[in-house]
């Protein structure tokens, strides 16, 4: 739409072009581009920005508004595309944990374990208990109860392995309560910086090894020690540090670890 609105503009203001030209001389001939009908015969490109045109005006209740709102994107009468189409595009609520879990240097599974665990959507014991499918909601990690919270962080085993995690990456705040961490990362890791995305990738790696050892002792009989836990959530973090672009600083800091 911001691309054929751009067009529109460049020939409401006539810009020296000869497509633009080619336009006035053969489809509006003294017509205004913003209300001139499309014709039969008519070329499908020009058909298809009339009618960009004409969604546009719904939108926007009317050709002065939408005008206003072009000219508004315009800077030494060239429209700048990029504003336009964040003008256009509707505003989203990005919640406070986007940058946590779609962190770009996630593993997608580590990505999608978390955004379950983010909205308690993990199919933890307390909720299969809910649903009637099993009939105990014993934590496989230790004797308490399942769920979210429990599981993540509070649970004996994963607090041993969150806190050799936070340890290991030097952390200054410590928490093995979900809440907390899920709010203190949401306020303190915001930013791009390379520190923050290791932590990031740290929280998501050690959500998703956590849920594999859980469901490795349900349903594959098969467990790992909290200090075997988190040498493979290390190797994971380091992994993809080292495959990354990473400055040698970073990669310098994290091998002294
Ligand atoms: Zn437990």
């Amino acid at each position: 739409m911001a691309s054929a609105l751009k067009i529109l503009w460049n020939i409401h203001i006539n810009k020296e072009n000869l497509w633009i030209k080619w336009i006035h001389g053969t489809y509006l001939k003294h017509n205004d581009v913003w209300h001139v009908q499309a014709r039969k015969g008519d070329s499908w490109m020009w058909r298809q920005i009339l009618k960009v045109r004409d969604k546009a005006q719904g939108l926007y209740r009317g050709t002065d508004n939408l005008k206003q709102l072009i000219f508004s994107c315009s800077k030494n009468s060239n429209i700048r595309l990029s504003a336009l189409s964040s003008v256009l595009s509707p505003t989203t609520n990005l919640v406070p944990w986007h940058s946590i879990v779609w962190e770009k240097l996630n593993y997608p599974k580590h990505s999608f374990v978390s955004w379950l665990a983010v909205q308690d959507r993990l199919l933890t014991q307390d909720k299969l208990i809910n649903r009637g499918i099993v009939n105990n909601n014993n934590c496989s990690l230790c004797t308490d109860t399942e769920n979210r919270n429990h599981l993540f962080f509070e649970c004996c085993f994963s607090r041993d392995v969150w806190i050799m995690v936070m340890e290991w990456l030097q952390f200054k705040w410590k928490s093995c309560n979900w809440d907390q961490i899920l709010s203190w990362y949401s306020v303190r890791f915001r930013g791009n910086g390379f520190k923050q995305k290791i932590k990031k990738i740290a929280l998501t790696s050690t959500v998703y090894s956590i849920w594999c050892e859980r469901n490795a002792r349900i349903f594959k009989q098969k467990r790992r020690t909290a200090a075997q836990l988190f040498r493979d959530i290390k190797i994971n973090i380091m992994s993809i540090i080292l495959n990354d672009h990473f400055p040698d600083e970073i990669r310098e800091w994290i091998c002294s670890l």
